[in-house]
């Protein structure tokens, strides 16, 4: 029979193997410095801080019944359909600079991403069950979801490889704009990943052109992503930059790439002609496969942050579980931004409190979960800080987007 943590390798190894990720070979990479034992251990030892400290800090606990629990804070109601929706009209327009639509890769059909559905089925769905599962706005939010939740995950991907999700075809771009209403967000920056595949993955034209069909690019910023592996990604980083994207996404842990590896660093020079905005996943998030943690390492950033002064980087997640290592990052380089999707509350308070909040932005990961858990998080720490709270929800973004030369 298989353990638990069987089963998840399993099912890791499953939805690589369906979306063509091509697994590293033993041994034939070096280790040294890149990965060392002692980043084991503070992952290890962050989890149990974080569940140690969670409900401790300037806030107290904030647990709540699923997303919809969120209406028991004073910015958030129920709707006669029991979905959630903001009723505080004197809050700032937000803009989300960390998005993306539902996902179909390889032999799944496409998802119509222009059609209205029910209910959106996030990734990581914490109202699947009534009462929903317990989201603890003070640990880093992948922690909320049981072991069967992240498998479920798994299994998602592998479908978005293969046979198409049914959670999938409810992140249309229609599911998006409503949710965006419901919550005050004005405009989200839309993040595809290119995985290398053989075929079916292009997710950057597809999005583009989605968000055209569907007039949103108002609304919509559109962004690209280029795999460092692919021959002609001088030319697709070109071509989407003329076809009006603003921001690129690079993804160390899936494209299995350091972020100052040889191939990367030219691609920076790049994007930085292109006037493209970098936005990386940064650091561990915990639930993705082992052997690919050693490509996020907050210390593998730098080179990049401090080689291209001038490209503006987003730091994504704030560097996820690793926190305490890209926050210093961010301190020394005035060209880095925090995604603050996924951190805690008491983590965003003593982040904005470090960095004085000027280049922490809103970002939510959608649909891997629902708008209203990273706005919450926001509302709770600028509490009684206009200029702060309009910073981080608005300011910030515009000032990072008007950086990079796209309208605002
Ligand atoms: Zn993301």
């Amino acid at each position: 029979m298989m353990t638990g943590l069987d089963r998840r390798k399993f099912l890791q190894l499953a939805a690589m193997a369906a979306a063509g990720v091509v697994l590293p070979s033993c041994g034939s990479e070096e280790t040294g410095t890149r990965y060392t034992n002692s980043d084991i251990a503070k992952l290890a030892q962050q989890r149990l801080d974080e569940g140690l400290r969670s409900g401790g800090g300037p806030f107290g606990p904030l647990r709540f019944n699923g997303y919809r629990g969120l209406a028991e804070l004073p910015w958030f109601e129920l709707d006669d359909n029991g979905q959630l929706h903001n009723v505080a009209l004197d809050l700032p327009k937000a803009i989300d600079m960390h998005c993306h639509l539902g996902m179909s890769l390889l032999l799944a059909p496409d998802v119509d991403l222009q059609k209205p559905t029910g209910r959106v089925i996030h990734l990581l769905d914490c109202d699947a069950t009534n009462p929903g599962c317990e989201l603890d706005l003070d640990v880093y939010i992948n922690r909320n979801f049981s072991e069967q939740a992240v498998d479920a995950l798994w299994w998602g991907s592998a479908a978005q490889g293969l046979w198409g999700s049914r959670s999938a075809s409810t992140q249309t771009i229609p599911n998006l704009l409503h949710e965006m209403d419901a919550c005050g967000v004005e405009r989200a920056s839309i993040m595809p990943i290119a995985f290398d595949l053989p075929f079916g993955d292009d997710l950057t034209e597809r999005w583009i052109e989605a968000i055209e069909i569907a007039g949103a690019q108002r609304r919509l910023i559109a962004g690209c992503s280029v795999h460092p592996q692919d021959p002609a990604r001088f030319d697709k980083l070109r071509r989407y930059a003329r076809a009006g994207a603003r921001i690129i996404k690079f993804h160390p842990t899936m494209q299995r790439a350091y972020p100052d590896s040889d191939v990367m660093m030219e691609l920076y020079n790049e994007c930085e002609r292109q006037g493209l905005i970098v936005f990386f996943h940064c650091g561990r998030a915990g639930i993705e496969p082992e052997s690919t943690h050693r490509y996020a390492m907050p210390r593998h950033y730098e080179a990049a942050l401090k080689t291209y002064p001038n490209l503006q980087f987003i730091l994504g997640h704030s560097g996820a579980r690793d926190v305490a290592e890209a926050l210093p990052l961010a301190v020394r380089y005035d060209n880095v931004w925090l995604d603050t999707h996924g951190q805690g509350v008491s983590t965003l308070h003593d982040m904005l409190n470090q960095t004085g909040g000027e280049r922490m932005l809103f970002g939510t990961d959608w649909p891997f979960y629902h708008l209203a858990a990273s706005l919450a998080k926001l509302l709770i720490i600028t509490e009684g800080q206009p200029d702060r709270r309009f910073a981080l929800l608005r300011g910030n973004a515009q000032r990072l987007l008007s950086l990079s030369g796209a309208s605002v």
